[in-house]
């Protein structure tokens, strides 16, 4: 699972303050019970959980150094993963006949960054790295320099769709735009998040002719992620994949510099200012802060290191029964790299990533293995993908389904597997996404297949939907699902709510991720049948899965393939 303040590396919106509701609310779509067909009958109740855990036992070992991408550990990750697709007579559907598809990265790590206010008048005023103000990579230069006024653009976000603005009738070319992290709370919140990822504010204050730009965070997101945080977040390399040219992709040319503030460093920026910052910030709780021009220029520069690596997605095909229908697949995707080795806690520094996401690895090639002992093929044909650098930023992913292999066909739906905590007996599953296609109604039908109910987000603010790989197939308008178990347990003694929080404020992200966590097999079993019949129950129908006419993604993406 991708953390929040990587996608939103501006912004940091990670979750602490979360609002555990453990309540089961019956979806709305959630109809279409009965037997499951035969044939994926047999596909259920060939799951074997305890060959789950055998799968991720080996990959969150030690011995795999936390399958950071570029590393050894993550390349003995991928072997194995490609010799168990092997074992199961799975079709190669990387590059040239492998199970591999080559991903070219780019790794850009800043070595020195400054950034200096230049008021109206007075001296020069140099912020204090780290202190007042933290930069990431530059990854299309080695070194950047830029000097411009500064322009304070509310949230930099454009969602005309929500009847907001902030670049309208504002001129900031030429200029470094000032930005709060997040987007306007009144946004629903896949939509909120969407508008308030990096990628998509960098996008628009380039489009907008902006020349750098400078986060300032919300207290909402000061309170959320403690500055101390943002530092090694924003600190590690990053990363972009090279487009056949060799640029990096989805990094927007026009922007040289930018950085993200603390809240010193945003009362030095708003010094003399014509609104204090305090009244921005107070405003910007209730609804969205006008813009307006600031009395000061700016200096940035930075000086990066760059590197290249390449990582291998693992990609394996299951052909389609049905000669018109074959080209058609559903792809399945699971992140095979977790974050490597980092600072020691208590002692220990390998972060093994055994829910995040060695497990979803191992449920996804026993998803694999179920699907490929069925006695008749479906229709279409179903891909099974192993994704490099999702932790980077849904960078391996994004290569995939932007470089598709010729083997894959036309992708018509993506199943995602990502992080599921699985720690005790589940009564119920989420699917992020539903709402917003057809995928919805066979999410419910999966779910009873898996004896689960199907619930709504019970915690739309942590945004999954877009942390993880399935973004990278909803950004090339592919349908997308990724199922996440609920809550709700089973067992009356086993407090879900509280399993959660303590997983992701204990453990997420840490070396703590590890083996030594409880698996509950039954669970275990549940989740992977729901996949299954996720999978199974697309590839099997006639009608391919198609955007609902009112959905946001569907309205953004859904004519770009
Ligand atoms: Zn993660």
């Amino acid at each position: 699972m991708l953390r929040a303040s990587r996608l939103l590396a501006w912004s940091g919106l990670l979750c602490v303050s979360v609002t555990l509701n453990g309540s089961a609310q019956p979806a709305s779509r959630a109809s279409g019970s009965g037997a499951a067909p035969p044939s994926l009958a047999k596909a259920l109740a060939a799951v074997n959980a305890p060959a789950i855990r055998a799968h991720m036992t080996f990959l969150a070992d030690d011995l795999l150094e936390g399958r950071a991408t570029g590393t050894r550990g993550y390349d003995l990750a991928a072997r194995y993963v490609a010799a168990q697709l092997a074992m199961l007579g799975l079709q190669p559907a990387g590059d040239d006949g492998s199970y591999y598809q080559a991903v070219p990265l780019l790794e850009s790590t800043l070595d020195e960054g400054t950034l200096t206010i230049h008021p109206k008048s007075g001296a020069a005023r140099p912020l204090q790295v780290r202190d007042d103000f933290l930069m990431g990579g530059d990854l299309l230069r080695t070194s950047a320099r830029v000097e411009a006024p500064l322009v304070f653009a509310g949230y930099g976000v454009s969602a005309p769709e929500l009847q907001h603005d902030d670049y309208a009738g504002r001129d900031v070319r030429g200029k470094v735009v000032v930005v709060l992290s997040n987007a306007p709370g009144r946004f629903p919140s896949e939509q909120r998040a969407h508008h308030a990822s990096r990628r998509r504010k960098a996008e628009l204050a380039a489009a907008n002719g902006a020349v750098g730009v400078i986060v300032v965070r919300t207290r909402e997101e000061e309170q959320v992620t403690p500055w101390t945080r943002m530092i090694a977040n924003v600190e590690t390399p990053a990363v972009a994949w090279l487009t056949r040219a060799g640029a990096p992709a989805d990094v927007p040319e026009g922007l040289q510099g930018a950085a993200v503030l603390s809240a010193a460093g945003a009362a030095k920026l708003f010094d003399g200012s014509p609104i204090a910052l305090d009244a921005v910030l107070a405003e910007a709780e209730k609804g969205a802060p006008k813009g307006f021009d600031l009395p000061a220029a700016v200096t940035l520069t930075s000086r990066s290191t760059h590197r290249r690596v390449t990582s291998a997605n693992v990609v394996a095909r299951l052909a389609g029964a049905d000669a018109a229908l074959r080209d058609t697949a559903v792809v399945y995707s699971a992140h095979l790299d977790h974050i490597g080795i980092g600072t020691a806690v208590k002692g220990d520094t390998i972060n093994n990533g055994a829910f995040d996401n060695a497990l979803g690895v191992a449920a996804l090639l026993e998803t694999a293995r179920a699907l490929a002992g069925l006695p008749e093929r479906p229709a279409r044909s179903i891909v099974f993908t192993f994704v490099t650098a999702e932790e980077k930023g849904l960078v391996g992913s994004g290569y995939f389904a932007a470089n598709l292999p010729a083997a894959v066909g036309r992708p018509i739906a993506n199943v995602n597997m990502d992080m599921p905590l699985l720690l005790f007996p589940i009564a119920t599953v989420v699917a992020f996404g539903a709402e917003h296609s057809t995928l919805g109604d066979v999410a419910a039908r999966a779910a009873t297949q898996a004896g689960l109910t199907l619930i709504p987000d019970p915690m739309p603010e942590q945004t999954l939907f877009v942390r993880s790989d399935q973004y990278s197939f909803v950004r090339h308008g592919v349908p997308a699902v990724f199922l996440v178990p609920g809550f709700t347990s089973s067992d009356p003694k086993a407090d879900g709510p509280a399993r959660f929080h303590e997983f992701l404020t204990t453990h997420y992200h840490q070396p703590s991720d590890d083996l030594s966590l409880p698996l509950d097999l039954g669970a275990v079993e549940q989740f992977t049948r729901a996949n299954i019949a996720m999978g199974y129950l697309i590839a099997t129908s006639v009608d391919a899965p198609r955007w609902r006419p009112d959905s946001f993604f569907g309205k953004t993406f859904g004519t770009s393939r």
